[in-house]
């Protein structure tokens, strides 16, 4: 008997003829994450994965980490006995007297054409001889087919079977970094982060952009939560980028010149027109918010709409139609819901007005903005950024500070089109 993981995926096959392209991914992404860990072999076998432990005793740390491999629906430590009956039943009465059921179920999956027995005839035969074998022990064990509160496993593959009694859940989705990059604007609370790690899971890489403002001396800054969210999602992703930008001085202006009952649409507005420079730099192709329809005065569908106007990237948000207790129930499970616990304060609760508009149009935000000069807020924002770049590698998640080269440049020419009066139309269509 070998001790092995099974890992199966489900979304994957659906892909035709880009499944192997998925399944490379996958299968890099499980290397990935158990770099420093004893893996003997990672073998493909009829629709599922088999991993082999190094060293058994590696098991529970190798499983705690796929948990976080996207694009695995579910990990089944096993055991890989000969296929033939006699040797998976006698596994199967072993496992099933350790297991010690009360009453209990065998599933039979049989992938091998040339396998001599069909699954329902399997499950009959091994229920009956488990059964014998439990009854020796335990006159009281009976088999219960629905809801029964051990079941023991078995698929048969070519020249094996691989016998269980208990899986574990995976996350899901598709693999890391499959379907593009985007920007996920993070503001430290639950939702943000759900919203970012929502759009990981379907295979997006994400940057991330945090403002931040000057915290009350009796509060945390949110600059440090946003840290902390961010290395709690790296592991999924593998890489990430942090833009932190301060908006106390942007925020100052908003307040100065619009009306009062539109500044949070205008700091939204505004966040969404910095992230979108960034996104043009990281190569993103849509910008990502924790919005929830109707949570907030912001967030009404006619505001969430203003917002958007003339960003010119899609918004996505995943969260739009979740409701709160879900929302915390995602937190918990990705591990961000103790970081956003911390109390800390960011930009948003400040100059907050009394009375917020709550059906505003487009028209009415730009006649708002109009006495700000939009552009060089932009580059306000982006000449005060900091940024971090994370990196799971062997178990850790390291960062290391660095501006991207790319970004540089960017800022460079947007300098140096302010500069030129006539180039100056040009740059602004570009940033509006
Ligand atoms: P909460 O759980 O407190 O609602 P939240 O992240 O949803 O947290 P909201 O005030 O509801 O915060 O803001 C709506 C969205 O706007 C956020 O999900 C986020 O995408 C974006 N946002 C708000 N504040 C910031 C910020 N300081 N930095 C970056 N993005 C922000
Ligand atoms: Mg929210």
């Amino acid at each position: 008997m070998k001790r092995i993981l099974i890992l199966h995926y489900h979304e994957i096959w659906l892909k035709g003829g880009n499944k192997n392209y998925f399944l490379s991914r996958l299968r890099a992404a499980i290397r990935q994450s158990l770099e420093d860990l004893p893996v003997a072999s990672l073998h493909s076998v009829s629709e599922r994965l088999i991993l082999t432990p190094g060293d058994d005793a590696a098991l529970p740390r190798i499983m705690e980490r796929l948990r976080r491999v996207f694009g695995l629906a579910y990990l089944a430590p096993a055991h890989e006995v000969p296929s033939a009956l006699e040797s998976l039943a006698a596994e199967a009465c072993a496992m099933m007297a350790e297991a010690h059921p009360a009453n209990f179920a065998v599933r039979v999956k049989i992938a091998d054409s040339n396998y001599g027995m069909n699954s329902l005839e399997m499950e009959r035969e091994l229920g009956r001889r488990v059964l014998e074998h439990l009854r020796s022990r335990d006159a009281s064990v009976r088999v219960k087919l629905v809801n029964p509160e051990v079941t023991c496993q078995v698929e048969i593959v070519p020249g094996k079977a691989l016998i269980y009694v208990q899986r574990v859940e995976g996350p899901g989705g598709l693999p890391a970094v499959t379907s593009g990059r985007l920007v996920a604007l993070l503001s430290g609370g639950f939702d943000s982060s759900v919203a970012a790690y929502k759009m990981m899971r379907r295979g997006c890489h994400i940057s991330f952009v945090h403002f931040f403002g000057n915290p009350s001396p009796a509060r945390n800054s949110s600059e440090a939560v946003a840290e902390e969210i961010v290395r709690a999602l790296t592991p999924y992703q593998f890489t990430s980028r942090l833009y932190r930008i301060p908006f106390d001085a942007i925020q100052r202006q908003i307040v100065a010149g619009a009306h009062e009952s539109f500044r949070v649409l205008l700091y939204r507005r505004m966040m969404a027109r910095i992230a979108r420079e960034i996104a043009r730099t990281e190569r993103a192709l849509g910008l990502v918010t924790g919005d929830n329809v109707s949570q907030v005065a912001s967030q009404t569908l006619h505001n969430l709409a203003a917002i958007d106007q003339g960003i010119g990237l899609p918004v996505y948000r995943p969260l739009a139609g979740d409701d709160k207790a879900e929302i915390l129930r995602w937190a918990r499970q990705i591990g961000t819901y103790k970081i956003s616990c911390e109390p800390f304060e960011d930009c948003c609760p400040r100059f907050m007005p009394r009375a917020p508009a709550i059906f505003a149009r487009p028209e009415e935000l730009d006649e708002a903005e109009g006495r700000l000069d939009i552009d060089s807020l932009v580059r306000l924002g982006l000449e005060g950024a900091a940024c971090t770049e994370y990196k799971f590698e062997r178990g850790e998640v390291t960062s290391r500070e660095g501006y991207p080269r790319r970004m540089e440049n960017r800022l460079a020419r947007k300098k140096a089109m302010a500069r030129q009066p006539a180039a100056h139309g040009a740059a602004s269509n570009n940033l509006c």
